[in-house]
């Protein structure tokens, strides 16, 4: 590949410097023909003490790690700020099961996965082909300009041979296209909601040490559930996901109360919360998240949509930020393919990306179960049906997590492999009326008598 001067390099805005914006930067500077500016509306992360920055961690599995790992030296850069996990912890009051993963897990904070990306960006490349520019928060597309407000409200506008709009889930980027250009795309809140939480992951006076290299998780029913990750330092970080109707700790006005609340619905847990904590909590906000989907991700040869921008989903299965670092990989080999000829590695880009997009987002939305009787199958699918697997792998397909998270397929393969369990899942959530009733003590009868069966049938076929 030739490598060009500053000068005659091909401008590419990338609006939003999170995972996918700025993966997408480390990838195309390594093709030494394009110049880059990045816009984001936040601060620097570089001038900010990540630890007052509070965010909430995210695992990296084999899709993820893959688009960071062909980038030389980068995963190494990530690696100080990130644990390897071997597989997940799942707490009730009584007892823990250990779920064992294929492939290890990297689980980093947000904020600090941003961090490590644009340090090793900075330190790669010289100011004649990177530009960095914080505080600018992106307002309008026009023919090939775009207009910002800065941090004083001052409003200015840039040209661009290409524009990337990398801004998450809530793109205006997207909301521009959609408006002015045909876009269609659906925007909705997912039903849950999360807070985030910050616990230690030991505590010597209670001699309490929660295992290093898990996931540890607890599930509450009615959609309640608390997902942590161990990182650096001994701590475990993650957040609290409850249905958006039904947050458990809306009616509390003391750190009292929620360590109560803790105390009896998460013992493990309220042991590694300090009483800072517990007074941070009560005031957090609660988050809300939106899932996207689109027609397509791209508009003509010019703007192309990545990441959560294009098709941000629900964390239910930990894929949002796997599929947009995914996404910066298969551009790549599309600009490969096409000799960055971008007129088509867009229109490729959208046709490859968005069933693989839409494949995620019902993945995402239809495998983590939200009514009783389904969450009772899910642990039994989860535990059971993964052995059965591992015994007759001819007869029993793996469980929908363990192909998402451990297998090579695409997620429209996986969708298609999973359908049984998905399906028994996806009336849309918003017109579902919430689970009253549990598991009629039949329905778990006829479950546990379908698996006796097939026992005893591969029994015998084994015999004879
Ligand atoms: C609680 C929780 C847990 C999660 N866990 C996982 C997990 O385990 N595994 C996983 O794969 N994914 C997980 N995700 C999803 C993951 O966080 C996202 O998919 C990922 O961050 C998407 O990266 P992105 O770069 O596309 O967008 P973002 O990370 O949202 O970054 C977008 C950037 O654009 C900037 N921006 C926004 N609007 C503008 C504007 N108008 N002008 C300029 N800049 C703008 C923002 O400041 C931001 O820096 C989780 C999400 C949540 C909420």
């Amino acid at each position: 590949m030739p490598i060009q001067s500053a000068m005659s390099r091909q401008k590419i805005v990338i609006i939003g410097a999170g995972p996918a914006g700025l993966l997408l930067a480390h990838y195309l500077l390594r093709r030494q023909q394009y110049y880059i500016e990045i816009y984001d509306r936040r601060p620097d992360p570089r001038q900010v003490n990540p630890d007052e920055q509070r965010s909430f961690p995210i695992s990296l599995q084999k899709r993820g790690r893959k688009a960071l790992q062909a980038i030389p030296g980068l995963e190494a850069a990530i690696a100080p700020h990130a644990i390897i996990c071997q597989g997940t912890v799942i707490h009730n009051n009584t007892k823990t099961r250990d779920i064992q993963r294929k492939n290890s897990v990297l689980t980093i904070d947000r904020n600090r996965l941003v961090l490590a990306l644009l340090e090793q960006l900075t330190s790669t490349y010289p100011d004649s082909v990177l530009k960095l520019h914080f505080n600018c928060t992106c307002q309008r597309l026009d023919q090939q300009t775009v207009s910002f407000l800065n941090a004083t409200d001052h409003p200015f506008s840039i040209s661009y041979d290409r524009l990337i709009g990398a801004d998450g889930a809530r793109s205006q980027v997207r909301q521009q296209l959609a408006d002015h250009h045909g876009l269609t795309c659906e925007q909705i809140y997912v039903p849950d909601a999360y807070k985030s939480i910050f616990l230690s992951r030991t505590n010597p006076d209670k001699n309490i040490e929660l295992a290093p290299e898990r996931i540890h998780t607890s599930n509450l029913g009615r959609n309640s559930r608390i997902v942590l990750a161990p990182q650096p330092g001994d701590k475990l970080h993650g957040a609290f996901i409850f249905n958006a109707d039904n947050n458990p700790f809306e009616e509390f006005t003391s750190k009292e109360e929620i360590l109560a609340y803790f105390d009896e619905k998460l013992p493990v847990f309220r042991e590694l919360m300090s009483e800072a904590e517990a007074e941070d909590l009560l005031h957090r906000p609660v988050a809300r998240l939106v899932s996207v989907k689109c027609d397509r991700f791209h508009q003509g040869e010019h703007i192309l949509l990545v990441g959560d921008a294009a098709h941000a989903v629900s964390p239910s299965i930990g894929q949002g930020c796997n599929s947009s670092l995914e996404d910066i990989e298969i551009i790549n080999q599309l600009l490969d393919q096409f000799q960055d000829n971008w007129s088509q590695v867009l229109p490729q880009f959208s046709q490859q990306r968005v069933p693989e997009a839409h494949a995620l987002k019902d993945l995402s939305d239809y495998s983590f179960p939200r009514s009783t009787p389904l969450v009772i199958e899910f642990f039994l699918r989860l535990t059971l049906g993964r052995k059965l697997h591992q015994w007759f792998p001819k007869t029993f397909q793996p469980f929908v997590f363990d192909l998402v998270l451990d297998s090579d397929l695409s997620y429209g393969e996986v969708l298609k492999l999973s359908q049984g369990w998905t399906r028994k899942s996806n009336a849309p959530w918003h017109h579902r009326p919430r689970p009253r009733k549990p598991a009629t003590s039949s329905q778990i009868h006829v479950y546990i008598l379908k698996l006796y069966r097939v026992f005893i049938k591969k029994g015998w076929e084994l015999l004879e």
